[in-house]
């Protein structure tokens, strides 16, 4: 049985999004960090995400599109698995472009996960156990870094802690309070969408409760 990503909650993720825009927009603008005319593209980059409700909400976003565009993304889907599996099997890590990225832009912007929307910009974050780990930026915000010889503790940072926190609790409301119950998500996009919505059989454990 699928999870219904009820509209309520559709809307108090688009909210931690914005502010997640938000946040890293303050610290982008303070290093003068944009992604425009960089050599590279990130959404090449093998992530993995973590959440039932970021999985449900990027459906949300794919049925938005026509038939179309969704079948052209499935089809790039499959074959990004298919692809990242056999170099996976090498021992290397995948360097394929997201199956949502088209020309070179993403298709589901609006639905685009936390990753796409912290990655860049120098950040910090500080895991419940109280240690604090620091991210240094993509490389083309390090360069910038580097050239306006800012000194460590004057670098801006973008705090994720809270708005991780903030996930996690949409996260738990999303399952009914049993998060601690559901397998740990580890998925790529391309797997997300070859997997379908998130349904109560990919959280087994959740179904007799
Ligand atoms: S995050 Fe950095 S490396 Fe990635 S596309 Fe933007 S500027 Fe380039
Ligand atoms: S979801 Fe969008 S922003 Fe994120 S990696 Fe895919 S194409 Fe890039």
């Amino acid at each position: 049985m699928q999870l219904i990503l009820e509209p309520e909650l559709a809307e108090q993720l688009r909210i931690l999004y914005e502010d997640m825009e938000r946040a890293y927009d303050s610290v982008a603008v303070q290093l003068d960090h944009s992604c425009n005319g960089c050599p590279d593209n990130c959404c090449d980059s093998y992530f993995l995400h973590h959440t039932y409700l970021e999985w449900a909400y990027l459906w949300q976003g794919l049925s938005l599109l026509s038939k179309e565009q969704s079948t052209a993304i499935m089809e790039k889907a499959y074959q990004y698995e298919r692809e990242s599996k056999a170099i996976i099997e090498q021992g290397e890590r995948p360097g394929i472009m997201c199956p949502l990225n088209e020309a070179g832009k993403c298709v589901l912007y609006s639905h685009r996960f936390m990753v796409c929307r912290t990655h860049g910009v120098p950040a910090s974050l500080t895991r419940p156990d109280g240690k604090t780990l620091r991210f240094p930026g993509c490389f083309r915000c390090q360069e910038s870094l580097e050239k306006m010889g800012l000194k460590e503790e004057a670098v801006p940072v973008m705090e994720r802690t809270q708005l991780l926190r903030r996930l996690a609790m949409l996260e738990q409301r999303f399952l009914e309070g049993r998060r601690h119950l559901a397998p740990r998500v580890k998925k790529t996009i391309a797997s997300m969408l070859t997997s379908g919505p998130p349904e109560l059989s990919h959280c087994s454990d959740l179904k007799d409760k």
